[in-house]
């Protein structure tokens, strides 16, 4: 089947129980044992439940994995993969890595004897000369967040391999249909379903996505010892929004590369970071790894230019936390998604305080072009 078809039927489609279309809701704690020896597909919901099951396969079959898990929010998918490792362990992230998965490796995971060390994942030979005897995994994110920085998938996978680490790959701003971080080496996808998967920003979800049994084994222990799975309703919901990923990102696509052309012309604007534009650092790697450029887009407004005002300003486009669903969102890293990140790192690496992160909805482009511009000149 291709992809636009198993985002319909992929997984588990429909009930075969009662004909109905769509995997039911099953809201349940626990499960009749019936016989003694009864070996039973469900025991108990934080150990299996049938609707999760189904986001389940459903993304592992989107990721061409071996098995999928489902959790409460991306965080806790994280979390779930970096306690894969033990004291003494290194992971290498990339530099402008999600704010919250510095964070947790940052002040969570450091309380463990778990260390990260910190490499531009935009240059191969840097990631080389990181790699010593402590170090167990690489995370990468591409594009990373909100830089928009493109790293070589197949390139880090292979170095990986040869010094045996586990590559992961957060996968939330290309998601399966553009993007297929396992079938370029990868050994792990992580999303924050929230954001493209569930697409509509009415829930907050985490996948993760492993390429082999002995994987999938280690985190479905840590999925059910530390319990943060999804629940049944929000596993329904993210499956609803499934279904339409290849219309909205086709969409998301369509729409950024126009405000991308549009804000490079605007006089407020100085720079903007789009993977889709010629003249990006990673346009060609992109082109060969990506199906699209995705939604997203960042740009530095010009030295002086009041970007509360301008934030403040917009209408149509929402200015809060997020990206990925219909709806236009706009950011500002430094104090928002990034504030995490110490301001001499964040310096260090270009989230500057004039950096807006914006996430093209699906709306009519020319509706967005008309509100960025009003709150530009205001
Ligand atoms: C939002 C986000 C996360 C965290 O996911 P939550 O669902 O908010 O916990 C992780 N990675 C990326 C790239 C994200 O955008």
């Amino acid at each position: 089947m291709k992809i636009e078809s198993l985002l319909i039927h992929g997984g588990i489609d429909g009930d075969a129980s009662t004909g109905a279309v769509n995997v039911p809701i099953y809201q349940t704690s626990t499960f009749k044992k019936g016989k003694f020896d009864a070996d039973n597909a469900y025991e108990y919901s934080r150990s299996g439940n049938p609707t999760r099951a189904a986001v389940e396969k459903l993304i592992a079959e989107l990721e061409e994995g071996y098995a999928g898990f489902a959790f409460g929010s991306g965080m806790a998918a994280t979390t779930a993969v970096l306690s894969l490792f033990k004291t003494g362990d290194k992971i290498l992230i990339s530099n402008n890595i999600y704010g919250g998965t510095f964070r947790v490796l940052d002040k969570y995971f450091i309380n463990f004897g778990i260390h990260y060390s910190v490499f531009n994942s935009s240059n191969i030979e840097e990631l080389k000369s990181n790699i010593d005897d402590s170090v167990k995994a690489i995370f990468i994110e591409t594009p990373t967040n909100p830089l928009m920085g493109i790293t070589d998938i197949e390139e880090v996978a292979k170095i990986a391999k040869k010094n045996n680490l586990i590559t992961i790959v957060d996968n939330t701003f290309m998601t399966p249909y553009l993007q297929k971080p396992i079938t370029l080496g990868a050994d792990i996808v992580i999303h924050s379903a929230t954001k493209y998967l569930a697409g509509h920003s009415d829930l907050i979800a985490g996948l993760v996505v492993v390429n082999n049994s002995k994987l999938a084994e280690r985190i479905h222990f840590i999925q059910n010892s530390t319990g943060g799975v999804l629940s049944p309703f929000d596993s329904f919901l993210l499956i609803r929004g499934i279904k339409t990923l290849a219309l909205r990102m086709d969409r998301h696509n369509s729409n950024a590369k126009i405000i991308a052309e549009f804000l490079k012309d605007k006089s407020e604007v100085e720079k903007v970071y789009y993977p889709g534009f010629e003249d990006h650092q990673g346009y060609k790697i992109q082109s060969k790894q990506a199906k699209g450029y995705g939604g997203i887009i960042s740009f530095i407004l010009k030295e002086g230019y009041d970007y509360k005002s301008f934030l403040g300003n917009l209408e149509l486009v929402t200015f809060g936390e997020s990206l990925g669903g219909v709806e236009s969102l706009i950011c500002h890293p430094a104090t928002m998604t990034h504030a995490a990140i110490p301001s001499e790192m964040r310096q260090k690496i270009g989230i500057t305080d004039n950096l807006i992160r914006l996430s093209v909805g699906i709306e009519n482009a020319y509706d967005i072009m008309e509100d960025l511009t009003k709150a530009l000149e205001l």
